[in-house]
Formats: structure tokens, C-alpha cells, sequence
């Protein structure tokens, strides 16, 4: 059969198809350390199931407005006023089923054949293939691990054009688990802001701070930026609720009528009851949220503690998210008993397969010398998969 050429620009998503394999290894009894996820190990709470329990209870189990229920859209509008002092309309929040689909609304709403997206390198994977998805093509702009993956405005000016339509600025940072200082997103907004681009805001990681750092969405640094900033955000990360799929899109509202009315003639409404659990989840999570955020520290300094106390490795303290990102390029070039480890790659293949520890290889995030290993996950699956990364990594020769 002859495919849509847009079919063949993109891959699965390789976190995804990372995690089912570990997934399925599991389930199938072998004793996996598992890295690959990117979603919290803890459960929903309580009341936000209670939530959804009671919606189904209630019958709740119907179509919605395709853009989201009110209670859910005025929620939403609540968080991001007394947050960030932001105000929208209703007509200008749309809720989605998770984040990746507000995005994936937006590329669809956005870009045709010849735009430009800047998108900093590393990146999370799903923002290119997005852009290939909509014939669109990602410019990257790359940073530096010695710089803390800071963006450089002048940099990113030279990369604008009269095709770039939107900057993607995603703090924190997945996969680096890099921040954007006030200054960064000053020099952003001032760009976009003169030379009339979308800023897009992916802030899915706003609440995984550490060092009881607080998050500034760029959207709140003037109207003048608001106006030409769309916040995605979602309830996957802060409330454990990835398989619920809950996102949001926040922005100018010519762009979200457009996302709206795609989104009614392709999904229609995200899931009915998971609606009425994100209700519960924004107004009432964060005191969930701050104790797991903790505990997040807790692993974040031992996992970044064990890899840099291993040779080749070097690992930088992430400032957000949940992800360590390490340097392995000290390990490219060895040889391990099955084969050479030139790329990142090949490093997760042999950990896979020898040590059965599952983590992200760098290329899809644009790096060819790191890996990522989430560390949302027990401390106890830390120790033991820190236990076989030092074992792998001592054979390599
Ligand atoms: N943005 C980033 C940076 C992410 O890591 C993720 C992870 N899933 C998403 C968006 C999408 O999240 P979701 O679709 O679960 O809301
Ligand atoms: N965002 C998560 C990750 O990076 C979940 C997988 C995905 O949606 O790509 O692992």
C-alpha cells in the first residue's frame, strides 16, 4: 500500500517503545531495572480517584464539549491566574487528551510545508517528529552541557528567518532536567515579541523543582508576551496521572479556536471521568505533589551521586524534572564481549541485553554522547540498577 509520505518521516516514539519492551520483559519474568519511563512510580491520589469513581457512579460516562467541561477549562483558568497571575478566557483553554496531543493540536493548528520550528537541543523526543508529521522542519539550536544547556539569544537569533514560525521553551527540561533563568526567558520574549514569533511553553515539568526553586512561565512577563505565548501543560507529571491522559493548551485565541475545532473533528473530548478527576487533581494535588517532589530529591542526588562515582561517566545535578542525563562518550569506542559501543545506542542495547537495565539512548533527543535514566522510580530499583551500570561498565574494555 502506498503511505502518506508524512508516515515514513517519523519513528515510534523511542521512549515509549523503550519503556514497552522493559515492560514486556518484565511481565514475562525477567528482573528488569527500569529507567526508561518517564512518569512517576506513585499512585494517583486518593481523592482524585475518589473523583473519578464518583463520575462514573454518577453516570458522567458520556460525550463533553469537545474542548473540555467548564469545571475542568475553569480550573485550569484558576491555576494559571493565581500561579502566574495569567488571565484567559474560557475560549482560550483547550483541554486535550495529555500534553503530546495539545502539542500535536498545535502543530496541526501551526505549521504547513516550508515553516520553521526552533526546537533547543537536547530535546523531548515528540517536538520533531511533530513538526515533520505537520511537513514542517525543526531547527536546532544547540546548547552545551558545560553551560548548563543555558540558550544563548544570540545563538537563536541568527536562526530566525521568515519562515520560523515558534520557539519551543521547555523548562524544565526534558531530557537535561535544565532550567531557564528569568534573563533566558527575558531575551526570549524580547525575540519573539520583535520579530512577532510564537513562543510555545511547554511547562509539563513546572512543579518538579528542587532546592525550592519555583517556576516562571514566560507568558507572565508582560501581555505583549502573552499574547503571543501558548502554556501546554497536563496533569501527567504533577499528579501521577499519565495513563489518564489529561493536557491542556493555554494562548492567543485565534490559534486555540483553530486547535479546538481540530481537535472536535479528530479525538473530540478527552475522557469524561478523567476530566472530572484533573478537576480534583488542580485544585487539590500540590500537597501530593511536594511530597513526592521530595522524594524525588532524595533519589536524584543518589543516582547523579553513583554515576559519577563510575569511569567514562559524567553526570550534571539536574535542577528540575526527573531525569538524569549523563556523558558517556568516556565509554564510546570500548569494547564490550559482544561488540564495539560506538554510539549511545549500542551502550543501552548492551545494558538491555547483558544487564537488563533499560534506559533512553541520546540520538533521539539529539545528543550522540548521552543516555537518560528517569529516575522516577524506588530507590531500591536505583541501587540495584546503579549496582549493574558499575558491573556493565567495569567489562567494557
Ligand atoms: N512534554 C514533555 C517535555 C514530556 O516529557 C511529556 C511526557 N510525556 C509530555 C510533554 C507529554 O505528556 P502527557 O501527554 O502525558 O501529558
Ligand atoms: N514524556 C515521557 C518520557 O519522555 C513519556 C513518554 C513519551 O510520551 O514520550 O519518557
Amino acid at each position: 500500500m502506498k503511505l502518506a509520505a508524512r508516515a515514513g518521516r517519523i519513528t515510534p516514539s523511542p521512549t515509549l517503545a523503550m519503556a514497552a519492551t522493559a515492560k514486556a520483559m518484565a511481565a514475562s519474568g525477567i528482573d528488569v531495572a527500569d529507567f526508561s519511563s518517564g512518569e512517576p512510580d506513585f499512585d494517583t491520589p486518593e481523592p482524585v480517584k475518589a473523583a473519578a469513581e464518583a463520575a462514573i457512579r454518577a453516570g458522567f460516562t458520556k460525550y463533553t464539549p469537545s474542548s473540555g467541561i467548564d469545571e475542568l477549562r475553569h480550573a485550569i483558568i484558576d491555576k494559571l491566574q493565581r500561579e502566574q497571575g495569567l488571565h484567559y478566557e474560557k475560549s482560550q483553554v483547550l483541554v486535550s487528551c495529555g500534553a503530546k496531543h495539545s502539542l500535536y493540536n498545535l502543530a496541526e493548528a501551526l505549521l504547513e510545508a516550508g515553516d520553521e520550528l526552533i526546537i533547543p537541543v537536547p530535546y523531548w523526543v515528540s517536538y520533531a517528529d511533530q513538526t515533520l508529521l505537520n511537513d514542517a522542519t525543526p531547527v536546532f539550536l544547540q546548547t552545551r552541557e558545560e553551560d548548563g544547556y543555558a540558550i544563548d539569544a544570540q545563538e537563536i537569533t541568527r536562526l530566525v528567518t521568515p519562515r520560523t514560525k515558534a520557539i519551543i521553551v521547555n523548562s524544565p527540561c526534558n531530557p537535561t532536567g535544565a532550567t531557564y533563568n528569568r534573563a533566558t526567558l527575558e531575551q526570549l520574549a524580547e525575540l519573539a515579541v520583535s520579530r512577532d514569533l510564537l513562543l510555545i511553553s511547554d511547562e509539563i515539568y513546572e512543579k518538579v523543582l528542587y532546592n525550592g526553586a519555583t517556576h516562571t512561565s514566560i507568558a507572565s512577563l508582560g501581555p505583549e508576551v502573552a499574547a503571543r505565548t501558548v502554556v501546554i501543560n497536563g496533569v501527567s507529571k504533577a499528579y501521577a496521572m499519565t495513563g489518564w491522559r489529561i493536557g491542556y493548551a493555554a494562548g492567543p485565541k485565534d490559534l486555540l479556536t483553530a486547535m479546538a475545532n481540530i481537535q472536535s473533528q479528530s479525538t473530540s473530548n478527552p475522557c469524561s471521568i478523567s476530566q472530572k478527576a484533573a478537576v480534583v487533581a488542580l485544585r487539590e494535588g500540590d500537597a501530593f505533589t511536594k511530597k513526592m517532589v521530595s522524594e524525588f530529591d532524595r533519589r536524584r542526588r543518589v543516582i547523579v551521586d553513583r554515576l559519577n562515582a563510575m569511569s567514562g561517566i559524567r553526570c550534571p545535578m539536574p535542577s528540575g524534572a526527573f531525569y538524569a542525563f549523563p556523558n558517556v562518550s568516556g565509554l564510546l569506542g570500548r569494547k564490550s564481549p559482544t561488540g564495539t559501543i560506538s554510539t549511545p545506542t549500542d551502550l543501552a542495547n548492551y545494558l538491555l541485553k547483558e544487564f537488563q537495565v533499560a534506559v533512553v539512548p541520546g540520538e533521539p533527543f539529539g545528543s550522540n554522547q548521552h543516555i537518560r535514566l528517569s529516575y522516577a522510580t524506588s530507590l531500591e530499583t536505583i541501587v540495584r540498577g546503579m549496582d549493574r551500570l558499575d558491573a556493565a561498565f567495569k567489562q567494557l574494555t
